[in-house]
């Protein structure tokens, strides 16, 4: 080994020559010191030596070396993503595309039927005997067994084909995009006490994920039986009932998004207004709701989001909201009173849009509110915890 030895003029930088016998390692560059009162400012403490001899490296060559190390570990992380990455881009370009999901939905859709306790359920949300076949609303049993085998290369199919992937009895509910054709099938969970009252069929396990080609989650386009009269493309939270219901009662194309969360579906959701534009557009002219080509202009459609009851009031929510109004700048919310009314509000499939009277808002308008409400709701909540018992609440009493 290669030593450097201090000398009394040239002294120890860690015991400043209070010793004798300091030496430094001109292989490592650390200090070997045998000082234990020595507090140098610019050294660190790494340990001792065979004999006993306090080592000390220089700060900042310690830095620099952290910070090399640090590169380091940043760089393979780097790479670790990067390859997960490319993991995922490899297993979303390997899904079947949509147009043959559509067929494996309807292959499966043919070899279910829908019980009538389902269809009585349905009735009493608001659907006719119509809308519920065009829909393609299934009953299903938890693992629902197939007759006829079908491709497993369809998220939700097991991976012999031969039955689904649900945990839960319930009602089957074929997604369908811009085009009609189903993207995945969800299933409503119909018993009272579940904690996910949808999910999406998956079979992200063995790498076949529901998600689009893109990575996006999909969304839910759900047009008008007659062509608008209104050139609004509505939104709704959920893939399901709402915005299908709401699709016909406001007689209006609507996009549902799962929970409301539209940003993870932005180039989605813009394929669907494009072509919902040329679709309306078209069959608007057909159909002489609009007379002439000129009444119609690209930007003449209104975007509204048909918010949840009491939306506002939840920071979550509506920053989701908040999120869809980033890309769609002139999006306003509809509000019949339900926006802060999480109690007694009703959804936009629960009113009768008939005598409604709906205010449209701006998304700024949403943003000032919201902040205001989930403020002083958070205040109210807790000056009524600690300070004033409100009537009829409980009031413990430790005196008897
Ligand atoms: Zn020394």
């Amino acid at each position: 080994m290669n030593w450097k030895r201090f000398t009394r003029r040239d002294t120890c930088p860690v015991c400043n020559g209070q010793r004798h016998d300091c030496r430094q390692n001109l292989e490592t560059n650390l200090i070997h010191c045998r000082s234990d009162n020595a507090n140098p400012l610019d050294y660190i403490y790494r340990g001792q030596d065979a004999w006993s001899f306090n080592m000390w490296a220089y700060k900042p060559d310690a830095d620099e070396w952290a910070s090399d190390r640090h590169e380091e570990w940043l760089l393979e992380q780097q790479q670790k993503r990067e390859l997960k990455e490319q993991q995922e881009r490899e297993q979303l370009k390997k899904l079947l595309p949509i147009r043959e999901r559509d067929q494996v939905i309807r292959l499966i859709l043919a070899q279910l039927e829908l019980s009538d306790r389902h269809r009585e359920i349905l009735k009493n949300r608001g659907f006719t005997d119509t809308q519920i076949d065009s829909a393609g609303y299934r009953s299903v049993k938890q693992w629902q067994k197939l007759d006829n085998p079908v491709s497993n290369r369809l998220s939700g199919v097991k991976w012999d084909g031969l039955s689904l992937i649900n945990h839960t009895d319930g009602i089957l509910i074929p997604v369908p995009n811009e085009d009609g054709l189903y993207t995945h099938v969800r299933v409503n969970d119909c018993s009272p006490d579940t904690t996910h009252k949808y999910y999406p069929l998956s079979s992200a396990k063995r790498g076949v994920k529901y998600h689009l080609a893109s990575g996006e989650q999909p969304v839910a386009v759900y047009l008008p039986d007659k062509p608008p009269e209104k050139q609004i493309i509505g939104f709704t939270e959920g893939l399901e009932y709402k915005p299908l219901l709401a699709s016909f009662n406001l007689g209006i194309p609507v996009i549902g998004a799962s929970g409301g969360n539209f940003a993870s579906s932005r180039e989605a959701i813009e394929t669907a207004i494009a072509h919902v534009k040329s679709e309306v557009r078209s069959s608007s002219l057909r159909s002489g709701a609009i007379a002439q080509k000129s009444e119609v202009g690209e930007d003449d459609f209104e975007f509204v989001l048909y918010a949840d009851a009491g939306s506002i009031i939840n920071s979550h929510v509506a920053l989701q909201y908040q999120k869809l109004g980033e890309f769609l700048p002139n999006l306003k919310i509809a509000d019949w009173g339900q926006l802060e009314d999480q109690e007694n509000g009703l959804d936009i499939d629960e009113v009768d849009v008939n005598n409604l009277e709906i205010t449209l808002i701006t998304i700024k308008r949403i943003k000032e509110e919201s902040d205001k409400l989930i403020t002083s709701k958070s205040f109210s909540d807790w000056k009524s915890v600690n300070i004033t018992p409100r009537n009829g609440d409980r009031i413990l009493d430790y005196g008897r």
